[in-house]
């Protein structure tokens, strides 16, 4: 089968490969799509700990049933049926893994990290991943292509279901691309008042969010953003600020233009050497804030995503603005780098 496979730091190749054996308690993917998630980038420029090369990275896959081991009796899948793969994979006997929070599984493995992704034509779903369902069926009306937004959208589902968006609230997003984007879309389903993204990089937010209307985007460079929100709030702050940033100035900022009551979701991680930030906690403590965390997502997101694709909520043709051949999968990251596509997806 043709693969590309991740030697090191910007040194990936596209080429033959063996076509991985189905197991008995396994399941063969042929895969369709596998979409390019800011992780990959990182992933080629600087490596990631779970990643070790040679490697088939890449985890936004859908495709179709290809084979079911033969000792997978009772399953809920046929031959051809079209699915998205569930990224992280659990232990499935710790106390999380029971709730089905396999994403924060303090062994949790993923599919493109750990376990070969989709940047191949075939795909296994391993073991542990079958016991756990690690796939969702797309419904009839969102094609493959459009499946390969569920994974990076499912991820957004879990960091907002902690936030209860409400209709009038003031939402402020730390960060224009895709997942800013998403998160602004999102809310704006939920009926938000007024949705902000403010990013540094403000030509290229203008340029993604030509497609979707009803923003407020604004410039960190020229304009006050503390008083800009201020003004647009009445003088009571954001109710929601989201960091789909790694920028400690957007989290540290957060707590500067939250209103009383206001929820805060650090949702993009720091760099794992320059991840603390200070904090005056008197401003949760008098203001009664919430903070919450999100990482990845599970099953329960990957449905809702779905759902929301097939409800066009979330119209996918706005996002996906480049689809290539896995060979081009290196320029394809390159262009993600570079902030000039929204979302590129490769077609295997
Ligand atoms: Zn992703
Ligand atoms: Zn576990």
């Amino acid at each position: 089968m043709k693969a590309s496979i991740f030697y090191g730091i910007e040194n990936i190749k596209t080429e033959e490969k063996e076509k991985p054996k189905c197991g008995d308690k396994e399941i063969l993917v042929k895969v369709s799509y596998c979409a390019i998630c800011g992780t990959d980038v990182r992933i080629f420029f600087s490596g990631h700990k779970k990643v070790i090369p040679p490697a088939i990275i890449g985890h936004e896959i859908t495709g179709e049933i290809s084979e079911i081991g033969k000792d997978l009796k009772n399953i809920d899948l046929k031959i051809g049926d079209k699915v998205v793969l569930v990224t992280s994979i659990g232990c499935g006997k710790c106390k999380l893994c029971q709730k089905g929070f396999y994403n924060l599984c303090p062994d949790t493995k993923a599919i493109g990290y750990f376990y070969p992704g989709g940047y191949a034509e075939y795909v296994v779903i391993p073991e542990p991943a079958v016991q756990q369902k690690a796939w969702v069926k797309l419904p009839s009306n969102v094609s493959l292509l459009e499946g390969s937004l569920i994974e990076p959208l499912s991820c957004v589902i879990n960091g907002q279901n902690y936030l209860n968006i409400e209709k009038g609230d003031t939402v402020v997003i730390y960060g224009g691309g895709p997942i800013g984007l998403m998160h602004a879309v999102i809310a704006q389903a939920k009926e938000a008042e007024n949705v902000i993204i403010i990013d540094p990089n403000f030509q290229r937010l203008e340029s993604f969010a030509k497609n979707f209307e009803g923003l407020i985007l604004l410039d960190p460079q020229k304009e006050n953003v503390k008083e800009k929100i201020k003004s647009i709030t009445s003088g009571f702050g954001a109710d929601v600020v989201i960091t789909a940033a790694p920028a400690k100035e957007a989290q540290m900022e957060a707590f500067e233009i939250v209103a009383p009551k206001g929820r805060i979701s650090l949702f993009g991680g720091l760099p794992k050497d320059n991840s603390i930030i200070s904090l005056d906690s008197n401003k949760i403590h008098y203001n009664e804030l919430s903070v919450f965390g999100s990482f990845a997502s599970n099953r329960i997101s990957f449905k809702q995503a779905a759902q929301l694709i097939s409800q066009r909520k979330i119209v996918p043709e706005k996002f996906i603005t480049e689809v290539i051949p896995l060979e081009n999968l290196e320029k394809g990251i390159r262009t993600v780098r570079k902030g000039e596509a929204l979302k590129v997806v490769t077609k295997i």
